[in-house]
Formats: C-alpha cells, structure tokens, sequence
C-alpha cells in the first residue's frame, strides 16, 4: 500500500551520503512488501530513503553509511534508558548464557509480573510478545466477563493490528491513509463503535443506545498515535476518569492501552498522572526493553476467567521469554524516578526550544505534551487539538520538509505527522545542542512549505 515515495514532498539535497542505505533498501523492496517490516519505516510519509541502522548506543543512531543521528524514537518508545545501556546487555547477555526459551515457568517471569503490579492498579498480568496480542486478548477477556459483544474505541487511537481495532486506527493508518484495512471484514468489525476522542456527548450517547451490550471501552490511556493528546488529569474530571465512570454505570469494563504510556509518561505510566486505574490494563514497548515483551493485567477476580484458571484461551510458545524477561526486568529497575525526572525536564527544555525555532521562522504549530511525551503539530494556533480530526488539520508537507531539514542535520524524527517524540535518559547536553542546532533551519524549511 506504499506510496511510490518519488511523489513524496520533494527535499533538499542531503548533506551525508546515503548510498548503503538506498542499496540496502533496493534489495530490501525485492524481499518484503515496501522494504519494510513495519509500514510506517518506510518513510512513505515525508519521502526519501528510509535509513537502515546498523549499531545505536545512548541516544545516538548510526546508519550503514556510518551518520550519527540523535535519536527521538527510541525504538517507539521501548529504549527508556537508551540504547545498549551496559545493565541492560549484561542481564541478556547473562540471561541467554543460560538457554533462550524453555516453554516452562521461570521466577524472572514471575519478578517481571512483581515489577509491573508494583507500579501499576493491576494485581494479575499475564505476560505475552507483544502489545496487539495484550490488546487482542483483553478484548476477548472483556467479552468473555461481560457475555456482551461491542466495544467502543476512539477515532486516531492505535491498539496494534487487532482486526476489529482497525477502524479510524491512526498513525501507520493515518500516514496510509488506508480507509481501516482490505482484509478486515464487516463482520469483524461490526461490533466496534468508532467514536471522537474527548466527546463526553457521543460516549454518552452510544450507552444510552447500546448500553446492555457493550463488553468495554478502549482507549489509549493518553493517545499518543495520532500525536499526542493529554486525557487531562484534573481529580477525577479527565477523560480517562468519565470514561470509567460511564463504562460502570452501564455494566462494561474500561480497558486502558499503557503500551506506549506505561512506565515512560511516569513510572506508573498514565495512571501516575490521573490515577484512574483500568478494569483491564495493556503494557508493552518499555517493559520489553527493547525484546518483544508485553503484557496485560486487571483485578485478581477480572484475571481469573483466564485459561487455565478461567474459560478464556490465550497461550504463547515464546511468552516470557527469559531474554525479553531480563531485558524488561533490568528496564524497570533502573527506571527510577531521577530518570523519570530527567527525561522529564529534557521534554520540556526541547518543547521550549522547538516552539522558539517555529516561531522565529513564523511556522504556526500546537505542541502537546502527556507528561514527558510529546508531539509538534503544523496547524492552525488557536484551537486546541484534541482528537482526529483536530490532529488532520496539521500539514503534513511542512512536516516531511521539518523532518527531513532535521535528518540531514542528524536528528532522526519519528517519519511521520502522527507519531509522538520520544527521549530516554541518555538524551544529554550534547544530544539536546545538536537538535536545537538543527532546528533554525528545520523551522525555515517547514516555513516553505506553508
Ligand atoms: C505500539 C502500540 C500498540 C501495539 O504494540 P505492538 O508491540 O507494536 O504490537 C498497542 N497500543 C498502543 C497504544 C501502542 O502505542
């Protein structure tokens, strides 16, 4: 579904060379769809060739023809301490000394679940590969608790590539702008009730019409895929709160997607802000560090209608993973509160930074911020932007040129629109100097394109 990316924005020249990465991406194309295992690294959003990394270490990227590039990705979120943090190697390393999977219990799964229910309102996880499996199986467990079938979910939020959550699913979607997805039927799809995040009226309104069948709501617990939106974390006046409270006055269970918000937005991820805790939590992306590792979780009672306690089948050859179980483990331990402050204070002097560029290069942007996690929109000032649509009035032309004006600089932007930034706490002094050196010219770039 690519677009050819020759009629992508077209670019400056770029100022490093990129010719390994062009070859690679040549044979790439020949072997998988797009060149590509997940679409949105692709680049088909803001054009160019993708950049095909061959080591990272700390906040830096380096690429096959040997650029260095700050990195604001941070694998989507995963790499919290940075990349190859010595810990982090040390404890895989150790951990694959010893066998890299048994298809048996281990006690590191069970200090990993510790770890999780230590910072989270869950008291039960179960721990799978990756966050679509997380929000795919809370989706059956919902159903299975509730004996009811409909789910509502919001315009621009992401659950991974779970058929019946591929409606209005934002950022890779978004970027496509593929109409949901071929391949996902009717049928699959019928019993999802696709709603505008924030509109207190509309969730009211679908209870009021479907109340005695809607097994849950789901929801990003701070939407962070079709850039960043703050569910607000008044006293129990945010979003997140009047979703719980609708949810349980019609019998329905909420679930709150922390794949990308858990463990990074605070220790405790979204719920450290608001507090309002998900009858059903997903987990995933800091938690694995950097392994494919996620993990769902809910009451003790909710978690008990899971096989093999419960009716409700969900298994996994590679679940627990020793290795993705060390890595996560290793993660959350080091994940202390000075790095949460860290890279918070980091998040706030870049938005500072970024919003001082833009405005001396005249560029109309909103930045919104869910704690240290953060996106630059290229749209109108003035009204806030806080659901799809608001994020679709952005242009995504002034981005790529941004993005691009920034790469050829050496800092690597998420390569679309939709994405939130991301920074770990090996983001220092000299990483933050070489993107604010960057972002005069980015800024004037981005201008052009208005
Ligand atoms: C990344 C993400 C997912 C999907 O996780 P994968 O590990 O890519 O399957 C689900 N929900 C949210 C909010 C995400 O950001």
């Amino acid at each position: 579904m690519d677009r050819d990316v020759t009629s992508a924005p077209t670019r400056r020249q770029n100022a490093c060379t990129t010719d390994g990465s062009a070859e690679l991406f040549g044979r790439a194309k020949g072997v998988t769809p797009g060149g590509v295992n997940s679409p949105v690294r692709a680049f088909s959003a803001v054009g160019g060739t993708p950049r095909f990394i061959a080591s990272a270490s700390g906040a830096y990227l380096t690429d096959v023809d040997g650029n260095s590039y700050v990195d604001l990705i941070c694998s989507w979120g995963p790499m919290l301490l940075g990349h190859a943090h010595p810990e982090v190697l040390a404890a895989v390393q150790a951990a694959a000394q010893g066998g890299t999977s048994y298809g048996a219990p281990t006690e590191a799964e069970v200090d990993l679940a510790a770890a999780i229910i230590d910072r989270t309102p869950v008291e039960q996880v179960r721990l799978v590969n990756s966050g679509t499996e997380a929000t795919m199986t809370v989706l059956r467990l919902a159903r299975g608790i509730t004996g009811r079938d409909k789910i509502i979910k919001f315009a621009g939020c992401y659950h991974g590539h779970v058929d019946a959550l591929l409606a209005a699913a934002g950022s890779g979607v978004a970027t496509l702008a593929l109409p949901g997805t071929p391949g996902v039927t009717a049928a699959t799809t019928a019993d999802t009730i696709v709603l505008p995040y924030n509109d207190r009226a509309a969730v009211r309104e679908a209870f009021a019409t479907y109340g005695d069948q809607i097994a849950a709501v789901i929801s990003e617990s701070a939407p962070g895929n079709m850039g960043v939106i703050d569910p607000g974390v008044e006293d129990g006046a945010g979003f997140n709160a009047f979703l719980r409270d609708q949810a349980h006055d019609h019998g329905a269970l909420l679930i709150l997607d922390e794949v990308m918000t858990g463990f990074r937005v605070s220790r405790s991820g979204q719920y450290g802000r608001d507090g309002v805790a998900g009858d059903l939590v997903t987990f995933g992306k800091v938690m694995g560090g950097g392994f494919p590792a996620a993990a769902f979780g809910g009451s003790a009672e909710l978690m008990s209608h899971l096989a093999p306690v419960g009716g409700v089948y969900q298994a996994g050859t590679l679940s627990g993973n020793p290795v993705a179980t060390a890595a996560g483990l290793t993660t959350l331990r080091l994940a202390t509160d000075d790095v949460y402050t860290r890279i918070d204070e980091t998040a706030a002097r870049l938005q500072q930074e970024i919003t001082t560029a833009l405005t001396a290069a005249g560029v109309p942007h909103v930045i919104n911020a869910a704690g240290n996690l953060f996106s630059v929109f290229f749209a109108p000032e003035g009204p806030a932007v806080i659901d799809y649509a608001g994020a679709q009035t952005q242009s995504t032309k002034a981005y790529a040129a941004f993005f691009h004006a920034m790469l050829d600089r050496g800092v690597y932007l998420p390569p679309s629109a939709y994405e939130a930034w991301f920074l770990s706490a090996a983001h220092d002094d000299d990483a933050l100097d070489r993107i604010v050196a960057a972002l005069p010219a980015a800024a004037h770039a981005a201008a052009e394109e208005l």
